[in-house]
Protein backbone atom coordinates (compact mmCIF):
# COMPACT_ATOMS: atom_id res chain seq x y z
CA UNK A 1 0.00 0.00 0.00
CA UNK A 2 1.26 3.64 -0.63
CA UNK A 3 2.38 4.96 2.20
CA UNK A 4 0.59 8.13 4.05
CA UNK A 5 2.00 11.72 3.15
CA UNK A 6 3.32 12.00 6.32
CA UNK A 7 5.52 9.57 6.12
CA UNK A 8 6.61 10.41 2.88
CA UNK A 9 7.19 13.40 3.11
CA UNK A 10 10.39 12.13 5.84
CA UNK A 11 11.85 9.52 3.47
CA UNK A 12 11.51 11.20 0.29
CA UNK A 13 11.64 14.40 -1.48
CA UNK A 14 10.74 13.73 -4.93
CA UNK A 15 7.52 14.22 -6.79
CA UNK A 16 7.91 10.91 -9.00
CA UNK A 17 7.64 8.46 -5.83
CA UNK A 18 3.72 10.23 -4.85
CA UNK A 19 0.84 8.33 -5.97
CA UNK A 20 -1.89 10.85 -7.47
CA UNK A 21 -3.72 10.83 -4.09
CA UNK A 22 -0.33 12.00 -2.21
CA UNK A 23 0.33 14.76 -5.15
CA UNK A 24 -2.90 15.42 -4.58
CA UNK A 25 -2.93 15.49 -0.91
CA UNK A 26 0.64 17.67 -0.41
CA UNK A 27 -0.67 20.83 -3.33
CA UNK A 28 -3.84 20.90 -1.10
CA UNK A 29 -2.01 20.74 2.16
CA UNK A 30 0.31 24.16 0.76
CA UNK A 31 -2.70 25.79 -0.41
CA UNK A 32 -3.24 24.85 -3.68
CA UNK A 33 -6.58 23.77 -5.01
CA UNK A 34 -6.62 20.30 -6.16
CA UNK A 35 -7.18 21.25 -10.10
CA UNK A 36 -3.42 21.91 -9.67
CA UNK A 37 -2.39 18.32 -8.54
CA UNK A 38 -4.30 17.06 -11.80
CA UNK A 39 -1.91 19.50 -14.34
CA UNK A 40 0.68 18.57 -12.38
CA UNK A 41 0.60 14.36 -12.63
CA UNK A 42 -0.45 15.10 -16.26
CA UNK A 43 2.77 17.29 -16.92
CA UNK A 44 4.75 14.83 -15.08
CA UNK A 45 3.10 11.52 -15.81
CA UNK A 46 1.10 11.50 -18.91
CA UNK A 47 3.53 13.68 -20.91
CA UNK A 48 6.11 12.45 -19.50
CA UNK A 49 8.05 15.75 -19.44
CA UNK A 50 11.36 15.61 -18.06
CA UNK A 51 11.69 19.45 -16.37
CA UNK A 52 7.99 19.98 -15.62
CA UNK A 53 8.90 23.96 -15.55
CA UNK A 54 9.01 23.80 -19.37
CA UNK A 55 5.50 23.36 -19.70
CA UNK A 56 3.98 26.66 -21.02
CA UNK A 57 0.41 26.80 -20.11
CA UNK A 58 1.45 26.33 -15.91
CA UNK A 59 -1.01 28.36 -14.13
CA UNK A 60 1.05 30.80 -12.12
CA UNK A 61 0.64 29.39 -8.61
CA UNK A 62 1.44 26.00 -9.36
CA UNK A 63 4.91 27.60 -11.43
CA UNK A 64 5.55 29.34 -8.45
CA UNK A 65 5.01 26.53 -5.90
CA UNK A 66 7.09 24.42 -8.38
CA UNK A 67 9.99 27.14 -9.10
CA UNK A 68 10.37 27.32 -5.21
CA UNK A 69 10.34 23.86 -3.65
CA UNK A 70 12.22 22.83 -6.42
CA UNK A 71 15.20 25.14 -6.68
CA UNK A 72 15.03 25.46 -2.73
CA UNK A 73 15.91 20.90 -2.97
CA UNK A 74 12.35 20.98 -0.71
CA UNK A 75 10.79 18.61 -3.18
CA UNK A 76 13.44 17.14 -6.38
CA UNK A 77 12.49 15.07 -9.67
CA UNK A 78 14.09 11.25 -10.44
CA UNK A 79 14.88 12.23 -14.05
CA UNK A 80 18.14 9.65 -14.15
CA UNK A 81 20.58 10.91 -16.53
CA UNK A 82 22.06 8.10 -19.10
CA UNK A 83 25.47 6.51 -18.14
CA UNK A 84 25.34 4.07 -21.50
CA UNK A 85 22.81 3.14 -24.32
CA UNK A 86 23.74 0.29 -26.57
CA UNK A 87 21.27 -0.49 -29.23
CA UNK A 88 21.74 -4.28 -30.23
CA UNK A 89 22.66 -5.09 -33.91
CA UNK A 90 19.52 -6.40 -34.54
CA UNK A 91 18.03 -2.92 -33.60
CA UNK A 92 15.65 -4.88 -31.54
CA UNK A 93 16.75 -4.07 -28.22
CA UNK A 94 18.38 -1.03 -26.93
CA UNK A 95 20.18 -1.59 -23.28
CA UNK A 96 20.21 1.87 -20.99
CA UNK A 97 22.37 2.31 -18.24
CA UNK A 98 21.11 5.02 -15.81
CA UNK A 99 22.61 6.57 -13.01
CA UNK A 100 21.05 7.95 -9.99
CA UNK A 101 22.11 10.61 -7.67
CA UNK A 102 23.96 8.40 -5.17
CA UNK A 103 26.03 7.51 -8.48
CA UNK A 104 24.19 3.91 -8.87
CA UNK A 105 23.96 2.32 -12.11
CA UNK A 106 20.54 0.57 -13.23
CA UNK A 107 19.67 -1.14 -15.84
CA UNK A 108 16.33 -0.52 -18.10
CA UNK A 109 15.92 -2.54 -21.33
CA UNK A 110 13.27 -1.51 -24.34
CA UNK A 111 12.71 -4.89 -26.48
CA UNK A 112 10.73 -4.64 -29.47
CA UNK A 113 9.38 -7.33 -31.82
CA UNK A 114 5.82 -8.06 -33.91
CA UNK A 115 5.39 -3.96 -33.37
CA UNK A 116 4.80 -4.59 -29.29
CA UNK A 117 7.07 -2.24 -27.36
CA UNK A 118 8.16 -3.70 -23.59
CA UNK A 119 10.81 -2.35 -20.88
CA UNK A 120 12.33 -4.17 -18.69
CA UNK A 121 12.33 -2.40 -15.14
CA UNK A 122 14.96 -2.52 -12.41
CA UNK A 123 14.15 -2.51 -8.82
CA UNK A 124 16.98 -2.73 -6.84
CA UNK A 125 20.54 -1.19 -7.45
CA UNK A 126 22.29 -5.24 -7.06
CA UNK A 127 20.27 -7.98 -6.02
CA UNK A 128 20.64 -10.07 -2.20
CA UNK A 129 19.08 -13.27 -3.41
CA UNK A 130 22.66 -14.66 -5.05
CA UNK A 131 21.81 -16.89 -7.89
CA UNK A 132 24.91 -18.36 -9.21
CA UNK A 133 24.47 -17.51 -12.94
CA UNK A 134 23.54 -13.96 -12.78
CA UNK A 135 25.13 -11.08 -12.86
CA UNK A 136 22.53 -9.32 -10.76
CA UNK A 137 23.29 -11.69 -7.92
CA UNK A 138 27.03 -12.02 -8.58
CA UNK A 139 27.46 -8.06 -7.82
CA UNK A 140 25.52 -8.19 -4.01
CA UNK A 141 22.93 -6.34 -3.11
CA UNK A 142 23.13 -2.25 -2.39
CA UNK A 143 19.83 -0.88 -1.99
CA UNK A 144 16.53 -0.75 -2.95
CA UNK A 145 15.13 1.66 -5.30
CA UNK A 146 12.46 4.16 -4.43
CA UNK A 147 9.29 4.52 -6.23
CA UNK A 148 10.21 7.04 -8.69
CA UNK A 149 13.72 5.43 -9.20
CA UNK A 150 11.47 2.60 -10.64
CA UNK A 151 8.94 5.20 -12.80
CA UNK A 152 11.85 7.53 -14.17
CA UNK A 153 12.91 3.89 -15.95
CA UNK A 154 9.74 3.80 -17.37
CA UNK A 155 9.32 7.79 -18.39
CA UNK A 156 13.10 7.07 -20.06
CA UNK A 157 11.77 3.93 -22.28
CA UNK A 158 8.06 6.39 -22.85
CA UNK A 159 10.79 9.71 -24.33
CA UNK A 160 12.94 6.78 -26.39
CA UNK A 161 9.80 5.14 -27.79
CA UNK A 162 7.94 8.22 -28.72
CA UNK A 163 11.22 9.72 -30.51
CA UNK A 164 10.36 7.15 -32.91
CA UNK A 165 6.55 7.67 -32.82
CA UNK A 166 6.19 4.25 -30.99
CA UNK A 167 4.20 3.94 -27.45
CA UNK A 168 5.29 1.58 -24.73
CA UNK A 169 2.49 -0.74 -24.06
CA UNK A 170 4.12 -3.54 -21.73
CA UNK A 171 6.46 -3.59 -19.01
CA UNK A 172 7.99 -6.95 -17.37
CA UNK A 173 9.77 -6.41 -13.79
CA UNK A 174 13.08 -8.36 -14.45
CA UNK A 175 15.89 -5.88 -14.69
CA UNK A 176 18.07 -5.76 -11.76
CA UNK A 177 16.97 -6.93 -8.41
CA UNK A 178 13.93 -8.76 -6.59
CA UNK A 179 10.82 -6.85 -7.29
CA UNK A 180 8.81 -8.83 -4.06
CA UNK A 181 12.10 -7.90 -1.76
CA UNK A 182 11.62 -4.42 -2.56
CA UNK A 183 7.57 -4.86 -2.52
CA UNK A 184 6.11 -1.30 -0.81
CA UNK A 185 7.94 0.30 -3.59
CA UNK A 186 7.22 -1.61 -6.59
CA UNK A 187 3.34 -1.90 -5.88
CA UNK A 188 3.49 1.96 -5.18
CA UNK A 189 5.33 2.87 -8.53
CA UNK A 190 3.06 0.41 -10.18
CA UNK A 191 -0.25 1.95 -8.71
CA UNK A 192 1.46 5.26 -10.21
CA UNK A 193 2.53 3.97 -13.38
CA UNK A 194 -0.72 2.16 -14.27
CA UNK A 195 -3.13 5.25 -13.56
CA UNK A 196 -5.37 5.92 -16.26
CA UNK A 197 -4.51 9.92 -16.47
CA UNK A 198 -0.81 9.38 -16.62
CA UNK A 199 1.34 6.53 -18.03
CA UNK A 200 -1.82 4.79 -18.16
CA UNK A 201 -0.17 0.85 -18.75
CA UNK A 202 -2.72 -1.86 -18.47
CA UNK A 203 -2.48 -3.74 -15.18
CA UNK A 204 -2.57 -7.15 -17.61
CA UNK A 205 0.34 -5.30 -19.75
CA UNK A 206 2.48 -5.95 -16.46
CA UNK A 207 4.75 -8.74 -15.39
CA UNK A 208 6.24 -9.28 -12.16
CA UNK A 209 8.90 -11.57 -12.05
CA UNK A 210 10.39 -13.17 -8.62
CA UNK A 211 12.81 -15.86 -7.60
CA UNK A 212 10.24 -17.11 -4.82
CA UNK A 213 9.94 -14.64 -2.23
CA UNK A 214 6.39 -16.44 -0.73
CA UNK A 215 5.37 -13.95 1.70
CA UNK A 216 5.58 -11.77 -1.07
CA UNK A 217 3.59 -14.11 -3.94
CA UNK A 218 1.19 -14.29 -0.90
CA UNK A 219 0.52 -11.01 -0.77
CA UNK A 220 0.09 -10.52 -4.02
CA UNK A 221 -2.55 -12.53 -3.95
CA UNK A 222 -3.82 -11.38 -0.97
CA UNK A 223 -4.34 -7.95 -2.18
CA UNK A 224 -5.49 -8.70 -5.79
CA UNK A 225 -2.94 -7.37 -7.50
CA UNK A 226 -3.93 -7.60 -11.26
CA UNK A 227 -0.62 -8.09 -12.62
CA UNK A 228 0.82 -11.31 -14.68
CA UNK A 229 3.01 -13.39 -12.31
CA UNK A 230 6.44 -15.38 -13.18
CA UNK A 231 8.34 -17.65 -10.66
CA UNK A 232 11.85 -18.24 -11.47
CA UNK A 233 12.09 -21.96 -10.74
CA UNK A 234 15.03 -23.59 -12.49
CA UNK A 235 15.20 -26.51 -10.70
CA UNK A 236 12.47 -29.24 -9.56
CA UNK A 237 14.30 -30.31 -6.23
CA UNK A 238 15.08 -28.77 -2.77
CA UNK A 239 18.76 -30.27 -3.34
CA UNK A 240 19.58 -28.79 -7.10
CA UNK A 241 17.37 -25.38 -6.62
CA UNK A 242 19.75 -24.89 -3.66
CA UNK A 243 22.91 -25.16 -5.37
CA UNK A 244 21.78 -22.35 -7.82
CA UNK A 245 19.24 -20.22 -5.98
CA UNK A 246 20.21 -19.78 -2.48
CA UNK A 247 17.13 -18.49 -1.73
CA UNK A 248 15.53 -21.39 -1.72
CA UNK A 249 16.77 -22.28 1.37
CA UNK A 250 14.76 -19.89 2.96
CA UNK A 251 11.78 -20.39 0.90
CA UNK A 252 11.67 -24.38 0.10
CA UNK A 253 10.14 -25.61 -3.05
CA UNK A 254 7.28 -26.92 -0.94
CA UNK A 255 6.50 -23.94 0.65
CA UNK A 256 7.27 -22.31 -2.83
CA UNK A 257 4.50 -24.41 -4.73
CA UNK A 258 2.07 -24.00 -1.93
CA UNK A 259 1.88 -20.46 -1.96
CA UNK A 260 1.67 -21.22 -6.22
CA UNK A 261 -1.50 -23.31 -5.67
CA UNK A 262 -2.63 -20.52 -2.89
CA UNK A 263 -2.20 -17.52 -5.60
CA UNK A 264 -3.49 -19.54 -8.65
CA UNK A 265 -6.63 -20.39 -5.82
CA UNK A 266 -7.14 -16.85 -4.90
CA UNK A 267 -6.65 -15.14 -8.48
CA UNK A 268 -7.47 -17.78 -10.67
CA UNK A 269 -4.65 -16.49 -12.80
CA UNK A 270 -1.96 -18.28 -14.41
CA UNK A 271 1.35 -18.49 -13.20
CA UNK A 272 4.40 -18.41 -15.58
CA UNK A 273 7.08 -20.34 -14.71
CA UNK A 274 11.09 -19.17 -15.75
CA UNK A 275 13.23 -22.28 -16.16
CA UNK A 276 17.02 -21.32 -17.76
CA UNK A 277 18.58 -23.76 -19.52
CA UNK A 278 21.80 -24.87 -18.10
CA UNK A 279 23.77 -27.34 -20.18
CA UNK A 280 23.84 -30.57 -17.55
CA UNK A 281 22.47 -28.99 -14.81
CA UNK A 282 18.89 -28.59 -15.70
CA UNK A 283 18.36 -29.41 -18.73
CA UNK A 284 18.21 -33.84 -19.17
CA UNK A 285 14.71 -35.33 -19.72
CA UNK A 286 14.74 -36.45 -16.23
CA UNK A 287 15.06 -33.23 -15.22
CA UNK A 288 11.58 -32.43 -17.31
CA UNK A 289 9.98 -34.81 -15.79
CA UNK A 290 10.43 -33.87 -12.88
CA UNK A 291 9.14 -30.45 -13.63
CA UNK A 292 6.10 -31.72 -15.32
CA UNK A 293 5.48 -33.91 -11.79
CA UNK A 294 6.15 -30.68 -9.08
CA UNK A 295 3.66 -28.34 -11.35
CA UNK A 296 0.62 -31.01 -11.15
CA UNK A 297 -2.61 -29.50 -10.52
CA UNK A 298 -0.84 -26.07 -11.31
CA UNK A 299 -1.93 -23.85 -13.87
CA UNK A 300 1.16 -22.76 -15.08
CA UNK A 301 3.10 -21.81 -18.72
CA UNK A 302 6.68 -22.47 -18.54
CA UNK A 303 8.99 -20.18 -20.19
CA UNK A 304 12.45 -21.94 -21.64
CA UNK A 305 15.35 -19.89 -21.72
CA UNK A 306 19.02 -20.80 -22.24
CA UNK A 307 21.27 -19.47 -20.28
CA UNK A 308 23.39 -15.65 -20.87
CA UNK A 309 26.75 -16.88 -20.06
CA UNK A 310 28.22 -14.70 -17.16
CA UNK A 311 32.01 -13.78 -16.03
CA UNK A 312 31.08 -15.24 -12.31
CA UNK A 313 30.06 -18.74 -13.62
CA UNK A 314 30.79 -21.73 -15.61
CA UNK A 315 27.81 -22.91 -16.81
CA UNK A 316 26.71 -22.72 -20.46
CA UNK A 317 23.74 -23.19 -22.15
CA UNK A 318 22.01 -25.93 -23.18
CA UNK A 319 22.50 -27.64 -26.72
CA UNK A 320 19.69 -26.27 -29.28
CA UNK A 321 18.97 -30.11 -29.02
CA UNK A 322 18.75 -30.58 -25.36
CA UNK A 323 16.14 -27.34 -25.24
CA UNK A 324 13.91 -28.88 -28.25
CA UNK A 325 13.35 -32.19 -26.28
CA UNK A 326 12.77 -29.96 -22.78
CA UNK A 327 10.22 -28.28 -24.68
CA UNK A 328 8.49 -31.26 -26.39
CA UNK A 329 8.32 -33.55 -22.79
CA UNK A 330 6.81 -30.37 -21.43
CA UNK A 331 4.00 -29.63 -23.89
CA UNK A 332 3.83 -33.50 -23.96
CA UNK A 333 2.80 -33.65 -20.05
CA UNK A 334 0.02 -31.11 -20.58
CA UNK A 335 2.17 -27.39 -19.91
CA UNK A 336 1.63 -24.86 -22.38
CA UNK A 337 5.64 -24.22 -23.09
CA UNK A 338 7.78 -21.95 -24.90
CA UNK A 339 11.28 -21.08 -25.86
CA UNK A 340 12.46 -17.57 -25.50
CA UNK A 341 14.64 -16.32 -27.85
CA UNK A 342 17.76 -14.73 -25.74
CA UNK A 343 17.41 -11.02 -27.57
CA UNK A 344 20.07 -8.65 -27.31
CA UNK A 345 22.60 -11.00 -26.39
CA UNK A 346 25.11 -8.81 -28.45
CA UNK A 347 24.24 -5.68 -25.76
CA UNK A 348 24.67 -8.05 -23.23
CA UNK A 349 21.29 -7.96 -22.56
CA UNK A 350 21.15 -10.64 -19.51
CA UNK A 351 20.21 -9.15 -16.06
CA UNK A 352 22.49 -7.07 -15.25
CA UNK A 353 25.29 -8.04 -17.49
CA UNK A 354 25.54 -4.61 -18.94
CA UNK A 355 26.76 -2.94 -15.54
CA UNK A 356 29.16 -5.92 -15.18
CA UNK A 357 30.64 -5.26 -18.47
CA UNK A 358 31.25 -1.68 -18.31
CA UNK A 359 32.68 -2.33 -14.80
CA UNK A 360 34.94 -4.97 -16.25
CA UNK A 361 36.25 -2.63 -18.91
CA UNK A 362 37.06 -0.16 -16.55
CA UNK A 363 38.88 -2.24 -14.39
CA UNK A 364 41.05 -3.43 -17.24
CA UNK A 365 41.83 0.40 -18.49
N1 LIG B 1 14.74 -11.27 -9.47
C1 LIG B 1 13.69 -11.65 -10.32
C2 LIG B 1 13.59 -10.79 -11.55
C3 LIG B 1 14.88 -10.38 -12.20
S1 LIG B 1 15.80 -11.69 -12.95
C4 LIG B 1 13.80 -13.12 -10.69
O1 LIG B 1 14.82 -13.74 -10.40
O2 LIG B 1 12.84 -13.64 -11.24
C5 LIG B 1 14.77 -12.03 -14.40
C6 LIG B 1 14.98 -13.40 -14.99
O3 LIG B 1 16.28 -13.49 -15.60
C7 LIG B 1 14.91 -14.53 -13.94
O4 LIG B 1 14.08 -15.56 -14.44
C8 LIG B 1 16.33 -14.98 -13.86
O5 LIG B 1 16.46 -16.30 -13.42
C9 LIG B 1 16.82 -14.76 -15.28
N2 LIG B 1 18.28 -14.70 -15.42
C10 LIG B 1 19.17 -14.10 -14.62
N3 LIG B 1 20.42 -14.28 -15.10
C11 LIG B 1 20.31 -15.00 -16.22
C12 LIG B 1 21.26 -15.50 -17.16
N4 LIG B 1 22.54 -15.28 -17.02
N5 LIG B 1 20.79 -16.20 -18.22
C13 LIG B 1 19.45 -16.42 -18.37
N6 LIG B 1 18.52 -15.98 -17.52
C14 LIG B 1 18.95 -15.27 -16.45
FE1 LIG C 1 18.33 -11.54 -8.04
FE2 LIG C 1 16.70 -12.44 -9.98
FE3 LIG C 1 19.34 -12.27 -10.36
FE4 LIG C 1 18.38 -14.12 -8.73
S1 LIG C 1 18.03 -13.97 -10.92
S2 LIG C 1 20.15 -12.81 -8.30
S3 LIG C 1 16.72 -13.04 -7.79
S4 LIG C 1 17.98 -10.59 -10.01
Amino acid sequence: MALPLNDVKMNSRSLHDLTFDQMTALLVSEGLASLHAKTLWSTLHFRSLADPLSREDLSPPLRRWLVSNLSSGTWTLDVPPLNLDVPSGDGLTRKSLLKLTDNQEIETVIMSYDGRHTACISTQAGCAMGCVFCATGQMGFVRHLRPGEIVAQVHHARRVLVEQGKRLRNLVFMGMGEPLHNYDAVMTALDIITHTSGINIGPSKVSISTVGVVPGILRLAEEGRPYNLAVSLHAATDEERSAIVPANQRWPLPDLLAACRSYNAQTGRRIFFAWTLIHGVNDTPEHAQRVAELLRGLDAHVNLIPLNRTEGYEGVESAEEAANEFHRLLQEAGYPCTIRQRRGIDVAAGCGQLKAEKQRRRQAA
